[in-house]
């Protein structure tokens, strides 16, 4: 097709587009209403975001006490991720995720679902060490959110844990306590298409309360999990 002839097809296509109200041609797969990204443009959208704006950040009084920050960690094109409430000492002090005690537990948990943590991806609710370990307050998830919001648009998992009341909580946009919410299909809406969110108990409420009922709730959570994957 010579230039003119392939300029006036292009010219008819938009036309066409304009009687069924089509103004511009889609760029986005049929079905999906965000961009698919590959993996190495996620890395790369993260590690960006890490090293420019979180490291930096002071959006909050938990700025003041951290010993360095805790972005998160994993595959960046996982399809399972976990979130939990924030960075303990541990955490703190070597800038990952989940590696203190709770964090044993929660490879365990990984484990035991047939999964290595380098296939899923693990963030907070909140960056930085709250003092004493506290649960953090409205304001510092409030100003923390943004990040995890964009974490979870960029890795596009199709399921996520949510570990503990906070993560729930923020997640959901719900008050709703752990006790009810655990066991239960959620959703996270602020993306399309939205997540299925399986909300269960943090592996440090898991570590203070180590019953055998505590354990056999969180396996079956996980084994719902495990079948969602599987779909
Ligand atoms: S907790 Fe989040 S919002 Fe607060 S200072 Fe740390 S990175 Fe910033």
């Amino acid at each position: 097709m010579d230039d003119d002839r392939a300029a006036r097809a292009i010219r008819q296509q938009v036309r066409t587009d304009r009687l069924f109200g089509l103004e511009a041609v889609p760029v986005r797969p049929a079905g999906s209403s965000q961009p698919r990204q590959t993996s190495q443009n996620k890395s790369q959208a993260l590690r960006i975001m890490d090293e420019q704006e979180v490291r930096k950040c002071t959006r909050c009084d938990l700025c003041r006490s951290r010993t360095q920050t805790v972005f998160g960690e994993g595959d960046p094109d996982a399809a399972l991720m976990f979130i939990g409430e924030g960075p303990g000492q541990t955490e703190d002090e070597q800038g990952r995720p989940f590696v203190g005690r709770a964090g044993e537990l929660l490879n365990k948990m990984i484990v035991a679902m047939g999964l290595a943590r380098e296939q899923v991806y693990i963030a907070n609710v909140v960056k930085c060490r709250p003092p004493d370990n506290r649960t953090p307050v409205p304001e510092e998830t409030a100003a923390c959110w943004d990040y995890l919001r964009r974490q979870i648009e960029i890795i596009q998992p199709r399921v996520i844990v949510a570990l503990g009341a906070p993560a729930a909580k923020m997640l959901l946009e719900t008050k709703v306590g752990i006790m009810k919410l655990r066991g239960t299909w959620q959703s996270f809406n602020m993306v399309q298409p939205p997540i299925p969110v399986m909300p269960t108990f943090h592996p440090a409420y898991l570590l203070r309360a180590y019953t055998q009922d505590n354990r056999a709730k969180v396996w079956s959570d996980l084994q719902q999990v495990m079948e969602m994957m599987k779909k």
